[in-house]
């Protein structure tokens, strides 16, 4: 049965993704964004559907949406470090602020809300691989501690409105993801070492390069996210690609496919970088019958032809 969703965060890179997925599944879907990380461009091809509607709110505001609501999908938040460390406070708030009108939206429609946490709340990890069972160890007054903290306080609030209001809440822990609709300077690795090579200019490694990330296929971590929500399971499930690589390694692969003639250059790493990072993923297998399916390098051709295809003024952007 068709049914009516709400997607916060709709104009960014997963809030994009899942507009689409909610439209090809036959659903209706209300797109809000307040644009401060996120483009309309990513969205632009859903404008002439009657199914779609946009609402430019900031959801740290009260929101009213009139009619039904099915599910809330609450996705608006910086997420990469160049965002959350240049606007810490916005993102304090819609974590806190905006995750709490959201669980208000959904108590009043009886809505069902899935909730995007991160793996960032596992901080910079004492476990490997990270389980859900894991608590984390996070540094609250550290540079990161704002996205960090603000994702562990939206973690506590779902629960407690599913405890004390009865309100059907999801909660999916994201591991590092890669696809089309990246920003190429939002300072995360993947489109840092492709908007470098695209530019001719060495690519950066912080550190030695041997701190390892696991990079989980956009559609893998969609549908993901889909089963999750449909599952009646409440409590946090990590989504992720557990397939590790070094960082090093990464941009080897990177520089591989696209052919270039740049470096790698080395420099100081910055403050609370994870090590390591790798989900468990065992619970999304039992409890979704999920796993990632698109390799990484099926994953990386696409991307990279995705930021070759785009003009040639965004490669030029720099991350700042
Ligand atoms: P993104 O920056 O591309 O998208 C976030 C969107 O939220 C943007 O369109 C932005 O304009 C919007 N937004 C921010 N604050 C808002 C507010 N107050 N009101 C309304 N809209 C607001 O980031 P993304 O990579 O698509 O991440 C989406 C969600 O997934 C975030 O909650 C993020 O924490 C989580 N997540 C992402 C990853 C990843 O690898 N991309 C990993 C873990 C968690």
């Amino acid at each position: 049965m068709s049914k009516r969703v709400l997607v916060t965060g709709a104009a960014g890179f997963l809030g994009s993704h899942l507009c689409d997925r909610f439209i090809k599944e036959g659903h209706s879907v209300i797109a809000m964004d307040n644009l401060i990380t996120g483009d309309l461009r990513n969205i632009e091809h859903l404008f002439k559907l009657p199914q779609f509607e946009f609402y430019h709110h900031d959801v740290t505001k009260f929101i009213h949406i009139p009619g039904q609501l099915d599910y809330i999908m609450h996705f608006a938040s910086p997420a990469s470090p160049i965002d959350y460390l240049k606007i810490p406070i916005q993102t304090l708030k819609v974590g806190a602020m905006g995750t709490h009108n959201c669980l208000g939206l959904a108590k009043a429609k009886g809505a069902r809300i899935l909730v995007a946490s991160t793996s960032e709340v596992y901080g910079d990890p004492l476990v490997h691989p990270q389980t859900e069972e894991y608590w984390g160890n996070v540094n609250p007054v550290g540079p990161r501690g704002v996205y960090d903290e603000a994702k562990r306080y939206m973690e506590s609030i779902t629960m407690a409105y599913n405890s004390f209001h009865g309100v059907e809440t999801r909660i999916v822990r994201i591991f590092n993801t890669y696809g089309p609709r990246m920003r190429l300077n939002d300072g995360r690795a993947l489109p840092a070492f492709i908007g470098q090579a695209l530019r001719g200019e060495d690519m950066t490694v912080f550190g030695d390069g041997s701190q390892t990330r696991s990079f989980c296929y956009v559609d893998d971590l969609v549908e993901g996210i889909y089963r999750l929500l449909l599952s009646d399971y409440k409590l946090p499930v990590n989504i992720g690609n557990p397939n590790e690589i070094s960082l090093k390694d990464f941009a080897e692969e990177i520089l591989a496919l696209t052919g270039d003639k740049v470096k790698i250059a080395y420099k100081p790493l910055p403050v609370d970088d994870p090590k390591q990072r790798k989900p468990d993923i065992s619970k999304a297998k039992s409890i979704l019958n999920w796993e990632p399916k698109v390799s990484r390098s099926e994953g990386l051709k696409i991307t990279y032809d995705y930021f070759k295809s785009l003009p040639e003024e965004e490669w030029k952007k720099q991350p700042k």
